[in-house]
């Protein structure tokens, strides 16, 4: 089956085109500072993947992909000769609230349903949305399947994912921990088993899925037991430009002080806090570290406190599991910033997880899953790939087949 993959944030869009029986990418799409004068998107065919730059400046995310889509259609070097030839979509949805404990396809209920979780993840959720309704316009025939971050944190027992509010929040309001980034933490957890040679309901995992967002999961037996985000995605770790966990308190004050409305301070700690907040230089890291190096004492104070914060959550993790066989490092951070896990790391050997400096560093395999503790940590390091897009066009594939 051919999957189109699309994976729309509130700035971002990336796409692949993925062949699932032969586990193969055939295109990949990445758009960036979408909203931005800067805008622009790569797109890249198989088998070179040679990437082209395309301007999509003024363009709002779902209209990267209606271009993508043209491209795709028009270009010689394109692995399609029509969009007939897509077989399904897969969308990749931050949040499912409790009406999504599973994939779905997108039937009227499911998009009206969609609707009504927008709010629980502001800057992912609309966008993926306006693009669910632009592909039903542009291939009103084919099959739409939804995929949910939130999906393998329905597992959590009800002392994780309950909030000591009055109970009618729970009841009227359906107010819960949900978490997010669960393809990520489901796909780093197997791999990390795959990696130690065991299966994955004997281990106790910490997965840490470290990218522009950030979230860290407590994974026993192969379920999610507790995860740092929360009812939306702005709990938790310090992000690029999300504040994560803050004294509710500074919400009230800050509103009343300087007279803000709710959209206002939505903004300030979804877009404004967090990296970029802080440093006041970017919310990427790879910008930050730079300047760090280069003396910005606000640069250096950011990333102190984004590595102080990651290790307090794996320790609160090592504390709510039974056992902890391995800390899984994945996405954009986890994954490439050795530096980053060398501090992350420095401050956890004597709970056991001890870094080999010389695998920490090896950038020899980029993209290959290793350990990189030493042979005798008690408890292993691992890093893994994350591969969102192969994880959501295999779902994908596995429902509309169903359904055939
Ligand atoms: P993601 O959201 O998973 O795409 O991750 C994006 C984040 O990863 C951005 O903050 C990037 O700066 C960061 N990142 C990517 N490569 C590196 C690297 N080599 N060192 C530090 N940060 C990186």
């Amino acid at each position: 089956m051919i999957v189109l993959v699309v994976n729309a944030g509130s700035s971002s869009l990336k796409s692949q085109l993925i062949e699932t029986e032969g586990k193969v990418c055939r295109m990949k799409c990445l758009a960036e500072k979408v909203g931005t004068d800067e805008a622009y998107m790569n797109v890249s065919f198989a088998p070179d993947f040679q990437k082209v730059t395309y301007n999509v400046a003024g363009l709002a995310v779902a209209q990267c992909l209606a271009k993508l889509l043209d491209i795709m259609s028009d270009d010689p070097e394109s692995p399609i000769s029509g969009l007939g030839q897509i077989d399904a979509i897969g969308n990749r949805i931050v949040a499912g609230g409790e009406y999504f404990t599973k994939a779905a396809l997108i039937d009227d209920e499911a998009r009206e349903n969609l609707s009504k979780c927008e709010e629980l993840a502001p800057l992912h959720n609309p966008a993926a949305d306006a693009c669910i309704d632009m592909m039903r316009k542009l291939m009103p025939e084919t099959p739409q399947v939804a995929v949910f971050d939130t999906a393998f944190h329905t597992t959590m027992p009800p002392k994780a994912y309950m909030y000591p509010l009055p109970w009618r929040y729970y009841e009227q309001f359906h107010i819960r921990r949900y978490g997010a980034h669960g393809t990520s933490h489901r796909y780093a957890a197997q791999q990390a088993a795959n990696l130690l040679g065991r299966p994955l309901r004997d281990l106790g995992l910490i997965t840490c899925h470290l990218g522009n967002g950030g979230s860290i999961t407590a994974v026993n037996h192969g379920k999610s037991i507790d995860t740092t985000m929360g009812f939306t995605p702005l709990e938790g770790l310090m992000m690029g430009t999300r504040s994560g966990s803050i004294d509710p308190a500074i919400v009230t004050y800050i509103m009343r002080e300087e007279g803000k409305t709710f959209d206002e301070m939505d903004e300030i700690l979804n877009r404004q806090s967090g990296i970029l907040g802080i440093s006041g230089v970017d919310s990427d890291m790879r910008d930050v570290l730079d300047a760090a190096d280069a003396g910005n004492e606000r640069a250096e104070l950011a990333i102190d406190m984004y590595v102080y914060k990651i290790q307090k959550a794996i320790g609160s993790y090592y504390a709510a599991m039974t056992r902890t066989d391995a800390v899984v490092m994945t996405a954009g951070i986890g994954e490439n910033s050795a530096k980053l896990r060398e501090r992350i790391f420095a401050g956890l050997a004597h709970m056991g997880m001890i870094l080999d400096k010389e695998r920490n560093d090896f950038t020899g395999q980029i993209g290959a899953n290793r350990i990189i503790s030493i042979d005798d940590s008690p408890i292993r390091i691992c890093v893994v790939t994350t591969d969102e897009e192969m994880r959501i066009a295999r779902e994908t594939d596995n429902l509309v087949s169903q359904l055939r």
